[in-house]
């Protein structure tokens, strides 16, 4: 299949060739055709398989058949953090180039005036974390009775992170007429029944990454008293790692303290948490993206849906306290074809995690011997 067999638009098809896209990803190749037919869809995907095209695609060929309209927002996009809500309106303004779409992007953390002084110029498709899109309404700054097209992107996300409260009171200001494309990593039982509410015989969607992340990623342990921590990754980033390294710590403070112990040490590091203003995060991740900053030190909550095409290294700075937790991080290295390398630091106090681990990727982590602060 090619992208000219799903029959978009002149400009999509155009765009999508710009964008350097050959072949429908499979994802694509489910979803684009069946929500081009107005039918709602349940999609199982993770980030990385092109699932922002598989929906952002048939919707602005719906809106550009549609011509331009007066009053919005006839598309609602909701994520659950600020970076996937930006990534998502990166993409989609990709993908109008050379439409007349406007897109307006609400987030927590920033001042909200200039947001409504946006929609108040006119919008086509509103992109949302949940919390701050409830204040722009309180703040009648926008109504929904216009959306035809509802999305809810990692909706397990959304409900890990606590918005489903915020989700159920936001469906209710939309039109029940109406498509609804669900998405979700995972299939929890919440999950399952929150989309049985809100999806009207949906057409299920899914798709497994072709290897699990566990096997395109080269897994190493180091063990390591916790007071040599700090100085066996600076060793690692000073001798053994070359091009970009995201370290996960568990808490905002000890980001804080790796990236104060690296400076130290004289190597300057870009960081990213749930502290840090959103104007920080994102010129903090451009620098990384970009790689004037070699090293990024994350939070699990700060790095959720960033998409960093090709990430040679992952550090865990610290053992996670989940193991789904473990594959999510290791999972941002080792994407598209290319092999990836994560590395754990591990002091005698994570040996119980570790072996939870283990028991979830069902493979022992190969430990590194004879390293300098064994
Ligand atoms: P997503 O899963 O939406 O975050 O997309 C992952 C990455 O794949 C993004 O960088 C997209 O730009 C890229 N992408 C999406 N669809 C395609 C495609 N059909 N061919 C090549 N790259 C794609």
């Amino acid at each position: 299949m090619t992208f000219t067999d799903l029959k978009l638009c002149a400009p999509l098809e155009k765009a999508v060739h710009n964008a350097g896209y050959v072949t429908p990803t499979p994802i694509q190749q489910q979803a684009i055709p069946v929500v081009m037919t107005g039918q709602d869809v349940f999609g199982i995907a993770q980030t990385g398989t092109g699932k922002t095209a598989a929906f952002g695609l048939p919707i602005l060929h719906r809106l550009f058949n549609e011509g331009p309209v007066k009053f919005g927002p006839r598309v609602l996009i909701l994520a659950p953090t600020r970076e996937l809500a930006i990534q998502i309106n990166e993409n989609i303004m990709t993908y109008a180039k050379g439409m007349r779409i406007r897109t307006v992007v609400l987030l927590g953390g920033v001042s909200i005036r200039p947001q409504i002084d946006q929609i108040r110029r006119g919008v086509d498709i509103v992109i949302a974390t949940p919390g701050r899109l409830l204040d722009v309404i309180e703040h009648r700054a926008l109504r929904l009775d216009r959306v035809h097209t509802l999305v809810l992107d990692e909706a397990d996300r959304m409900l890990d992170m606590g918005f489903m409260p915020s989700i159920k009171q936001i469906i209710k200001l939309v039109p029940e007429q109406r498509q609804t494309l669900f998405f979700s990593a995972t299939l929890p039982s919440e999950i399952r029944s929150l989309a049985n509410t809100i999806l009207t015989n949906p057409v299920n969607v899914s798709v497994t990454p072709e290897k699990p992340t566990t096997e395109k990623v080269d897994q190493r342990l180091y063990f390591v008293e916790r007071d040599h921590k700090r100085a066996l990754l600076a060793h690692l980033l000073k001798e053994d790692l070359e091009g970009s390294v995201l370290v996960f710590t568990r808490t905002k403070r000890g980001a804080d303290r790796v990236v104060r112990d690296l400076e130290k040490v004289g190597m300057r590091v870009a960081s990213i948490h749930g502290d840090k203003s959103q104007t920080a995060r994102q010129r903090a991740l451009q620098d990384f993206k970009n790689g004037r900053m070699r090293v990024l030190v994350a939070t699990d909550i700060a790095a959720r849906g960033i998409d960093i095409s090709s990430l040679p290294y992952v550090v865990n700075y610290d053992v996670p306290e989940s193991p789904e937790t473990y594959v999510h991080r290791i999972g941002r290295t080792g994407r598209a074809g290319n092999v990836g390398v994560a590395l754990t630091l591990a002091t005698p106090e994570d040996r119980s995690q570790l072996r939870d681990i283990e028991k979830l990727i069902k493979m022992r982590i190969p430990a590194v011997r004879d390293h300098p602060f064994e």
